[in-house]
C-alpha cells in the first residue's frame, strides 16, 4: 500500500512531534484535536522545533516551508475521508480513544490503516472498538519524536500481515528504528521505564533523598543523560499515572502500585514541562524542585 496522506488525532506533545517528521519525510498531514488552542500551539511548536533543526544543520533551511505547508489542521475528522493511514496520540485514556476511534472510523476509507501512539493500554481491546481490527496496530513513538530513534510495533491479536508491513515501512521511512513487542500492558519499554520511574517517586515519597539527589544519584551513578524525576516532567506525569495503572490493573500486580505522590501531583495539575510544573518549577531560566 502505497502511503500518502497521515491523519493524526491528538496534537500535543507527540502528535506534533508526528505531524513533524511525517511533513518533512513528504507525508501530507492532517491534524486534529478538541482543542483549537492546541493545534495553534502545535504548529508553534513543530516550527519552532524546525527552526532549531536547521540552526544545528539536521534539515535544510528550503525544507521547512514546504514541510509545514503539507500540515493541514481541523478540529474534525471532515480532511481525514483520503487518510491512507491515521495515528491516533490523543490523552493515554482509554475510554477518549475508545470515543475517537467511534468516530473517525465511519469518516475513513474502508482501506485506511488506524495506528495508535497508546503508552501501555491493549491493542487487541482497542481494535474491538474499530470496524477494521485487521488494519489497526499499536506505533509508539518515543518522545520527543524528532529526536528519539525507536518506535515499538505492537500487533493487535487480529492484525493482519499487510498492515504490519506497511506501518514498519512507514517508520523506517520516517527514519526510525522498530522494535516489536507483544501486546501486554504498556509493551517493552514503558513496562521497564515507567516502574523505574514510580520507584524514584517512591524514593523521594519515603524521604531517601530530594529532587536533586535522586536525578544526580541516576545521571551520575548509572549514567542515564536524563534522571528519573526529569525524564517523568518529560513524559508528562498524567501519562507516568496512566501508564502505572495500566500495568497494575492489567498484571495484577502490587509491584506496579502508582506511588501516591505521583497520584498526588497528577491531582494537583502538576503535570510536569507540559504545565510548567511538576518535580521541577520551569517558570524561571533554570528548572528549580518543587522538593
Ligand atoms: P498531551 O497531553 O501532550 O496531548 C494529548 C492531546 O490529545 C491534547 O492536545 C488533547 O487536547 C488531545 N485530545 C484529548 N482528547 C481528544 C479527542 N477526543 N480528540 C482529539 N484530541 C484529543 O499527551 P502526549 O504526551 O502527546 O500523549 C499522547 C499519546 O501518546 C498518549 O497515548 C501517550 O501515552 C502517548 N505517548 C506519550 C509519550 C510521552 O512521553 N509523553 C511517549 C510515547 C507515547
Amino acid at each position: 500500500m502505497k502511503i500518502k496522506k497521515i491523519g493524526i488525532v491528538g496534537a500535543g506533545q507527540m502528535g506534533n512531534g508526528i505531524a513533524h517528521i511525517a511533513s518533512l519525510a513528504g507525508y501530507d498531514v492532517v491534524l486534529t484535536d478538541v482543542s483549537g488552542e492546541a493545534l495553534n500551539k502545535a504548529l508553534e511548536t513543530i516550527e519552532s522545533n524546525m527552526v532549531r533543526q536547521i540552526n544545528r544543520g539536521l534539515i535544510k533551511d528550503a525544507e521547512m516551508a514546504p514541510a509545514l505547508k503539507r500540515i493541514e489542521t481541523s478540529e474534525g475528522y471532515e480532511l481525514f475521508g483520503d487518510c491512507d493511514v491515521v495515528i491516533e496520540a490523543a490523552t493515554e485514556n482509554e475510554e477518549v480513544k475508545r470515543q475517537i476511534i467511534k468516530a473517525l472510523c465511519p469518516e475513513l476509507r474502508a482501506d485506511a490503516l488506524i495506528a495508535t501512539n497508546t503508552s501501555s493500554i491493549s491493542i487487541t481491546r482497542l481494535a474491538a472498538t474499530t470496524d477494521r481490527p485487521e488494519k489497526f496496530m499499536g506505533m509508539h513513538f518515543m518522545n520527543p519524536v524528532p529526536v528519539m530513534k525507536l518506535v515499538e510495533l505492537i500487533r493487535g491479536l487480529g492484525t493482519d500481515e499487510e498492515t504490519f508491513k506497511a506501518i514498519k515501512s512507514l517508520a523506517i521511512d520516517l527514519g526510525k528504528t522498530v522494535a516489536v513487542a507483544e501486546d501486554f500492558p504498556a509493551f517493552i519499554v514503558n513496562r521497564i521505564l515507567l516502574p523505574m520511574i514510580n520507584e524514584a517517586v517512591y524514593t523521594l515519597y519515603e524521604g531517601v533523598g530530594s529532587v536533586e539527589a535522586i536525578d544526580i544519584a541516576l545521571k551520575l551513578g548509572a549514567n542515564h543523560p536524563m534522571g528519573p524525576l526529569e525524564l517523568a516532567d518529560f513524559i508528562g506525569l498524567d501519562v507516568c499515572l496512566a501508564v502505572m495503572q495500566v500495568l497494575y490493573e492489567g498484571l495484577g500486580d502490587s509491584k506496579y502500585r502508582p506511588c501516591p505522590l505521583l497520584v498526588k501531583y497528577v491531582e494537583a495539575g502538576w503535570l510536569g514541562r507540559k504545565a510548567g510544573r511538576g518535580f521541577y518549577d520551569y517558570s524561571g531560566e533554570v528548572p528549580v524542585p518543587t522538593r
